[in-house]
C-alpha cells in the first residue's frame, strides 16, 4: 500500500509536469469511463489527498459554445500496486502495456497510470463525495491535530496498529509507517487506543515522519539516510531489534471492515506494554 508520503512525491510530480498543459488525448482502460473522452480539458492542479491523488481538470480557458462541461476531477487511488508515469514521445513503457489503466496523452508528454485500482471521473464540485470521509490528513495543508486525536479517542476499544490504516481517522498512513510509528512510540500494536495516554505524540510521530519523507526519494525512518536500516523493525522479523537486540516480530492485523489481513512488525522487547 503507498503510504501517504508516495503519493505525496507521486502528486507533485505530475503537478510540475502537467499544470497549466492541455490534453489533447484520454485513453481510459476501464470499464465505467471507457468512452470518455477527456481532450480539450487542461490540467489545472494535481493533489494528494491522504493516499488519494486528484487530478483537477478545467474546460479551456478560451470559451466554446460547444464546449460547456463542469470542471471535473479525475480521482486515483494506487492501492497496492498503482503508480504514475511519465513519458516523452517515442520513450518505452517501463510496465507492462496491459496494466495500463488511464492514459493522458499532453503535447510532450504522456502520463500513464498502471494498475490502478480505483479510478474515478466526477464533477470538481463533488469531489467531497470521494475523498470527503477522509481524517485529517498528514500532509495536508489544512492538518489538523486535535481532530485527529479526536477522531482516535472516539474508538477507544480499537487496537492502535488496525486503527492507524483507517484512513477515516487520520489519512495518510500506510503499512510501512504503522509499524515504525508503533517503535518509536514504544506502544504494542494490539494497545487499546483508549489505554494510550500519550495519544498526542503517536499522532505528532506519524505527521514528523510523513513530513521529513515527504520530498525524500528513499523512505528512512531510523534517521540516518545512509544506514543500511532505513526502518526499525517494519520487514525485519527474526531480525534483531536496532535498539535492544530482542528477535522482531510480526503479528496480521485485520482491519476492522475488511477481511484484509496485514503485518504488523514490533519488537516484544520495546513494546511490551501500553503507556
Ligand atoms: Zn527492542
Amino acid at each position: 500500500m503507498p503510504e501517504g508520503d508516495s503519493v505525496y512525491r507521486a502528486t507533485a510530480t505530475l503537478h510540475r509536469a502537467l499544470a497549466g498543459q492541455t490534453l489533447l488525448r484520454s485513453d481510459f482502460r476501464v470499464p465505467s469511463l471507457a468512452t470518455v473522452d477527456l481532450s480539450g480539458y487542461a490540467v489545472a492542479e494535481v493533489v494528494p489527498r491522504g493516499k488519494h491523488l486528484l487530478m483537477r481538470l478545467q474546460p479551456p480557458l478560451t470559451p466554446d459554445p460547444d464546449f460547456s462541461q463542469p470542471p471535473l476531477t479525475l480521482h486515483s487511488h494506487l492501492l497496492m500496486e498503482g503508480r504514475w508515469d511519465l513519458y516523452r514521445p517515442g520513450e518505452r513503457f517501463r510496465r507492462p502495456a496491459n496494466t495500463v489503466r488511464v492514459l493522458l496523452a499532453f503535447a510532450d508528454l504522456t502520463a500513464v497510470g498502471f494498475d490502478i485500482a480505483q479510478v474515478k471521473l466526477v464533477p470538481t464540485a463533488e469531489e467531497a463525495d470521494l475523498v470527503g470521509h477522509l481524517g485529517p490528513d498528514l500532509l495536508g495543508a489544512n492538518w489538523d491535530a486535535v481532530q485527529a486525536a479526536a477522531n482516535f479517542r472516539d474508538h477507544p476499544h480499537r487496537g492502535i496498529g488496525e486503527a492507524l490504516l483507517d484512513q477515516r481517522l487520520m489519512a495518510g498512513v500506510g503499512n510501512i509507517y504503522r509499524s515504525e510509528i508503533l517503535f518509536l512510540t514504544r506502544l504494542h500494536p494490539l494497545t487499546a487506543v483508549g489505554d494510550i495516554v500519550q495519544l498526542e505524540k503517536v499522532i505528532e510521530m506519524a505527521h514528523r515522519l510523513l513530513v521529513v519523507n515527504k520530498d525524500r526519494g528513499r523512505r528512512v525512518t531510523t534517521g540516518l539516510a545512509r544506514t543500511r536500516e532505513p526502518y526499525w523493525v517494519y520487514g525485519r522479523t527474526g531480525k534483531p531489534c536496532l535498539r535492544c537486540g530482542a528477535k522482531v516480530e510480526v503479528l496480521r492485523i485485520a482491519a476492522q471492515d475488511s477481511e484484509l489481513q496485514r503485518d504488523c512488525f514490533f519488537c516484544p522487547h520495546c513494546q511490551s506494554a501500553a503507556n
